[in-house]
């Protein structure tokens, strides 16, 4: 009997698990653009756009291997714009009363996959290199759950950077090294640009009638549709940026969007890359002397380490974790997140480039737009969706736990044993950005200090009952405790004065 095949905008590998388990001469895929999925948030027009096109090349792919694909087109008259829609009306079509899918990731889908009226099979997804089982099985009994023994587990498992049982070079973590600023006067590899074909095309067309006012700009629209553009793209990275990957991982300059970043996450994402290959490409890379160890162990770390890690939190924790906030907070997510006019220049420029490139590097992120959410208080609901729809590899597996947990500190410290809140002083360290800023990052007080500064303070009294005890924290509340009486009323006075013009929709 026919079976139907799902297939996700972000389920793009040849192998993927549904497609391993049917049979091309006899299963039909099932691959859909919906308006269900392009609306619960108002994502960036590029990442639309890089979902729609890829998944357009990919059922091409599909086709010329020998499936039969019934693919819906977004403007199709007959389009029912759900998933579950679409699957119920392609079963009429082909006769079919079953579907194999890969679990989505994300709980919201699988949710209404599990609940569809036509019985879904959903497979696992194993894409990834620790299986939602496996992580499971790592975290049960742990009292708090690290990311550095994870990775350690992941290294042994893969054998990645391995000499033997012991680690490559004698230390697991390379990072101490790889905290630079970087300079302006640095060679910037930038990312692959590729061209726009017909199919392409005919994708931004439709996005701009259809999304006229969705988020961000679409053109011009440079990314990697199909998997060899991915992979060129891959190539393009760790011949020109790998080797200084590390070194200059947390900097970030005015101007320079990418640094040496790899900006591959929108297509691993979607399955256009595979985690493993790229990181041996990158073993590759050192073993033949064109990086150092530093450079490939952190870029290996981010993807064995991090991203699995992030992974397993988000399937262990279940549906509620979007729903997560532990630090009580409420505020509105500030205007100046989707429009960028603020006097801020290290905000301003990480949602310009945002706005442009529907990317910011992991630091612009975490301690930029990130730490100001957590400084000011803003709900984590609001700020979860907003990176959700902002970003080209937002995947709610992959968002939420970075920004629930690594950013907010909202998941009771799941992902991270204490928030990264930071005054304007990290910023300065590690960008060229407050030199051109309208505030002053060395102002503690005062109408031009730099509000990291004043917010910074607030932040750490606000949530003085919990975090007073953390060891990794007591030394900024002895440097509170030491301070003369005026100027912390003036701190708080202050930061009170912030928080009020954001609350009023004031410019800052
Ligand atoms: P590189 O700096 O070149 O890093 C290499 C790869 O490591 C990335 O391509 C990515 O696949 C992986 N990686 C690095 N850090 C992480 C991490 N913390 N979690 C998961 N994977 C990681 N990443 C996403 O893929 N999707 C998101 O929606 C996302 N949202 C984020 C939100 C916040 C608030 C923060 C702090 C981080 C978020 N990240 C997210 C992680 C990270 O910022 C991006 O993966 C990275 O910036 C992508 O750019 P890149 O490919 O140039 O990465």
């Amino acid at each position: 009997m026919v079976k139907l095949v799902l297939v996700l905008g972000d389920q793009l590998t040849p192998d993927v698990a549904a497609l391993k388990a049917a049979d091309p001469g006899r299963d039909v895929v099932v691959m859909a653009e919906v308006r269900e999925e392009g609306t619960y948030v108002p994502h960036h027009a590029k990442k639309i756009a890089l979902i729609l096109a890829a998944m357009r090349h990919f059922a091409e792919e599909l086709r010329e291997a020998g499936w039969t694909v019934a693919y819906s087109k977004l403007d199709d008259p007959d389009n029912s714009q759900s998933i579950v829609g679409e699957l119920l009306r392609r079963a009429e079509e082909h006769g079919a009363e079953a579907v194999i899918a890969t679990a989505p990731g994300e709980h919201r889908l699988r949710e209404k996959l599990t609940h569809a009226p036509i019985p879904v099979e959903q497979r696992a997804d194993d894409r990834f290199l620790a299986t939602e089982a496996e992580f499971a099985d790592w975290a049960e009994g742990r009292k708090s759950l690290r990311m550095e023994y994870f990775y350690r587990e992941m290294r042994r498992k893969t054998g990645l950077l391995m000499d033997g049982d012991q680690p490559e070079g004698g230390k697991w973590n390379y990072d101490h090294d790889n905290r630079k600023p970087a300079k302006g006067d640095l060679f910037m590899p930038e990312p692959r640009h590729h061209q726009v074909d017909e199919i392409t095309a005919e994708v931004l067309e439709l996005v701009e009638r259809e999304y006229p006012d969705t988020f961000g700009e679409l053109r011009p629209f440079w990314y990697a549709v199909r998997r060899r553009d991915a992979k060129a793209a891959a190539t393009k990275f760790m011949k020109e940026a790998l080797p200084q990957f590390g070194d200059y991982q947390d900097a970030m300059l005015e101007g320079e969007k990418f640094l040496y970043h790899s900006v591959l996450s929108m297509y691993l994402n979607i399955g256009l890359l595979d985690p493993l290959e790229l990181c041996q490409q990158a073993e590759a890379a050192y073993r033949s002397g064109d990086a150092p160890l530093n450079a490939v162990e952190g870029y290996i770390r981010q993807i064995l380490g991090w991203r699995e890690f992030i992974r397993g939190i988000y399937f262990l924790d279940g549906p509620g974790y979007t729903e997560r906030n532990g630090l009580g907070a409420s505020r509105t997510l500030p205007g100046f997140f989707w429009d960028a006019e603020t006097d801020m220049a290290c905000i301003r420029a990480a949602v310009s480039q945002t706005i442009e490139e529907a990317y910011a590097h992991h630091i612009q992120r975490l301690m930029v737009t990130g730490n100001f959410a957590l400084l000011a208080g803003i709900a984590p609901k609001e700020v979860h969706e907003w990176y959700l729809a902002v970003y080209a590899d937002a995947f709610e597996w992959v968002e939420a736990p970075n920004v629930i947990g690594m950013v907010l500190h909202a998941d009771g410290g799941m992902v991270g044993s204490k928030p990264y809140a930071a005054s304007g002083a990290y910023i300065d360290r590690m960008s060229d950005h407050c030199g051109g800023c309208r505030y002053r990052v060395k102002d503690k007080v005062g109408e031009d200090a730099c509000p990291f500064n004043l917010l910074y303070w607030d932040f750490l009294l606000r949530h003085r009952e919990r975090f007073g005890g953390n060891p990794r924290m007591a030394q900024m509340y002895r440097t509170w405790d030491r301070m003369k009486d005026e100027g912390k009323d003036a701190r708080q006075r202050e930061a009170a004065r912030i928080l009020e013009k954001l609350d009023a929709g004031e410019r800052i």
